[in-house]
């Protein structure tokens, strides 16, 4: 008896599953930094860091620093902020 009383006070309690509306951005580690080209996350330590118009910037690869460096305007901003920079 008891334990059932414990069980039902616990299954009010218990939130139900959230639906995973989008990624967490809680779960990224503050410092963790994302490609300005294509979006993916890299890790601090990580990726190659190029220098544009007075800013640097971290690609995680080769391929997403070229794209940089040929049309940065396709991915910045005109105050130099990644496009797919968190608001
Ligand atoms: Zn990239």
């Amino acid at each position: 008896m008891l334990i059932s009383a414990l069980f039902l006070m616990t299954s009010a309690l218990s939130p139900l599953p959230a639906i995973p509306a989008e990624p967490a951005a809680a779960v990224e580690p503050a410092a963790a930094t994302v490609c300005p080209v294509c979006g993916k996350s890299i890790e601090p330590g990580q990726g190659t860091k190029i220098s544009l118009r007075g800013r640097e910037y971290i690609v995680d690869d080769t391929a997403c620093s070229d794209q940089l460096m040929t049309d940065p305007d396709k991915f910045l901003e005109p105050d130099g902020t990644p496009k797919n920079a968190k608001k």
